[in-house]
């Protein structure tokens, strides 16, 4: 026997959504959309669509192990230094990385419940223990996370916006509770949806880093910038948190292209404020639908929302699946009774409106 993590035994792989193509095949149909990762439904710069194009790449070489060049774009975007900034295989290799260099047995984490669920995936790998606390009426309840923390608390995991439910955390609040945890525990702000906010009243967290020492932002190119496929995440954080994380990180962990374009979508603010828009605009539709239908839907700045089924979800989503619409079951997200829609082109969500009608 080959002595595996005990652990593992009590886990199971990441359970991806069923692929177009096989959803396809298996119910006979010509078009199927996907409205089920939060992908943007707009693709992405066509600056990168260009540059794909005419570019020969170098596939030789070794990718630049610290990303210069994206670096520098990204601290000059950000008002940061390049100093300040880690990249990763997508935010979810950074959550990996943070885990690896700062758990073990001894360790404790907090985080909510439901959140993104690669938190607690990561504490239990290195065996770290870990506390969910249930949303309040859908929001991080502050007082809880205070309460739950331990002398060996090492680091509090807040997903902003929230996924699965899609509020963002009234910054005011937010910055309290930052104020109220030891500042010897690491806390992570995992933006990935940062984007997409319109909350007129958010503020960026950026301008928390010169105050608190102890803050990490998780950003990422898998969302409003529409590049999910070259996997590119990074963190905003302390040089000296930043130099620990670049130990754990493997050297080579993005690959050239990656960088480029990442950088070119970057610079493209076009794109985004397009994509951001067009997503609010689309995003009134799944209001006044739930409206009209009586369904509760939770107020998203995101570019999905968590929207009641009224039966079962899982059933619900494979009649939905079989009318050519993939979403996420909240029954996987902790969040049973409620399914998870990436909001669409307007075709698309028309064709999703259409089908959900058809099932209520
Ligand atoms: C999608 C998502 C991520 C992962 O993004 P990648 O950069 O593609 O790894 C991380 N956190 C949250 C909350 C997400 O929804």
């Amino acid at each position: 026997m080959i002595p595996y993590k005990k652990v593992l035994d009590t886990m199971q792989p990441y359970k991806p959504g069923k692929p177009i193509e096989e959803t396809k095949k298996e119910y006979g149909l010509t078009e199927v959309i996907k409205l089920a990762s939060n992908e943007n439904p707009y693709g992405y710069s066509p600056k990168v669509a260009e540059w794909l194009r005419s570019e020969q790449q170098l596939l030789q070489l070794y990718p630049d192990a610290n990303a210069t060049t994206l670096k520098e774009t990204l601290a000059s975007k950000n008002g940061v230094t390049p100093e300040q900034l880690i990249i990763g295989n997508g935010s979810d290799e950074l959550i990996s990385i943070i885990s690896r260099s700062m758990l073990d047995e001894t360790k404790h984490v907090l985080m909510a419940t439901p959140t993104f669920p690669q938190y607690v995936h990561n504490a239990k790998v290195e065996g770290a223990s870990f506390t969910e606390i249930p949303l309040k009426d859908g929001h991080h309840d502050y007082e809880k996370f205070l309460q739950a923390i331990q002398d060996n608390t090492s680091i509090v995991w807040i997903c902003n916006p929230n996924n699965p439910t899609g509020n963002v955390l009234n910054s005011a609040e937010l910055q309290a509770f930052i104020e109220e945890v030891p500042s010897d525990i690491l806390i992570v702000l995992d933006e990935a949806y940062f984007e997409y906010i319109m909350a007129e009243d958010h503020v960026d967290s950026l301008e928390w880093l010169p105050k608190y020492d102890n803050i990490l932002i998780l950003r990422t190119f898998s969302k409003a910038y529409g590049l999910a496929s070259i996997r590119v995440g990074y963190g905003i954080g302390h040089p000296r948190m930043i130099e620990q994380f670049n130990k754990v990180r493997n050297p080579f962990n993005n690959n050239t292209m990656a960088h480029t374009i990442a950088k070119i979508a970057v610079e493209d603010e076009e794109f985004l404020q397009k994509s951001r828009q067009l997503n609010a605009e689309q995003r009134e539709r799944f209001y006044t639908f739930a409206k009209e239908q009586g369904l509760n839907i939770y107020p998203s700045e995101t570019n999905f929302v968590l929207i009641e089924t009224k039966r079962d979800a899982n059933e619900l989503a494979d009649e939905l699946m079989k009318r050519g619409v993939i979403v996420r079951s909240g029954n996987l997200l902790g969040t049973p009774g409620y399914m998870r829609v990436t909001i669409g082109t307007e075709q698309q969500n028309d064709q999703f409106f259409e089908a959900f009608k058809q099932l209520l």
